[in-house]
């Protein structure tokens, strides 16, 4: 069996991303989620180059992984070339494949994600629809998000645009032979295959955790306890960490 690290060097981001650090920490200080999160990419690379498969199944296990908003800012400093960016997207890729994000509180958001984003691609072939978005899901945005919901058709008619009709311009709807489409790329990339694991490791997950699951859909408890979960543990204001 090939080891974790053979896995990561078979992602053309993880060979792209990390050639040499020499551990200079400029990555760090240009991150602006580094700024924000418990979060140190020059630790990470420095962590990855040791080749050590704990090392890295630990890294795949944890909260740390998720909190990279790849962004690329890391891509135009870094004195050697390399994009902690791309490495974490080779490590996220891998812990979504190996069923590790369950183990962490940022990484079981995934299936929040893929339950929501993910399958507005197929329902509407837009990965954000705004009209599917449930406003308590998000009582941040108070009443405003709701009232934009519930008129989305004026709203969107006052923008000038043609919304949840066929033909031209943002927000029309898509044709059903459209989406058929793009559920076959899906398919024949492995994207459907990468979007059923997250769902196998997620019952898995809420399984050894006793909490419901439905099939489908995100009114059920293992969704909204991934979805709420907070441990306070992430930012540097909650914890007072500094890299
Ligand atoms: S800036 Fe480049 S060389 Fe420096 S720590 Fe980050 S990845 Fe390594
Ligand atoms: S891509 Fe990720 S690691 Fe790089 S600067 Fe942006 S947030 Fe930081």
């Amino acid at each position: 069996m090939k080891s974790l690290y053979e896995q990561l060097r078979e992602d053309v981001r993880f060979v792209e991303g990390l050639k040499a650090c020499l551990n200079c920490g400029v990555c760090t200080a240009i991150c602006p989620a580094a700024e924000f999160y418990n979060y140190d990419p020059r630790k990470i690379l420095n962590e990855i180059q040791k080749k050590d498969d704990e090392i890295i199944k630990s890294l795949l296990k944890s909260d740390v992984i998720w909190y990279c908003g790849e962004c690329m800012s890391c891509k135009t400093r870094c004195p050697r070339g390399n994009t902690p960016g791309l490495v974490i997207m080779a490590l996220r890729s891998l812990s979504q494949k190996l069923g590790y994000f369950t183990e962490s509180e940022k990484g079981r958001q995934q299936l929040a994600i893929k339950r929501t984003v993910g399958e507005n691609i197929f329902k509407y072939g837009y990965c954000v629809a705004t009209y599917a978005v449930d406003p308590s899901l998000h009582p941040e945005q108070g009443p405003v998000w709701e009232f934009i919901i519930n008129h989305s058709k004026e709203n969107y008619e006052r923008l000038g645009v043609k919304f949840d009709e066929l033909g031209e311009g943002p927000m029309r709807k898509i044709p059903d032979d459209a989406k058929e489409e793009l559920k076959k790329i899906f398919d024949v990339t492995g994207g459907t295959k990468f979007m059923n694991n997250i769902e196998e490791h997620s019952k898995r997950k809420a399984k050894e955790m006793n909490i419901p699951l439905s099939e489908k859909g995100i009114k059920n408890e293992y969704f909204i306890k991934v979805y709420t979960e907070n441990s306070g543990n992430h930012t540097k204001s909650e914890t007072g960490k500094q890299s």
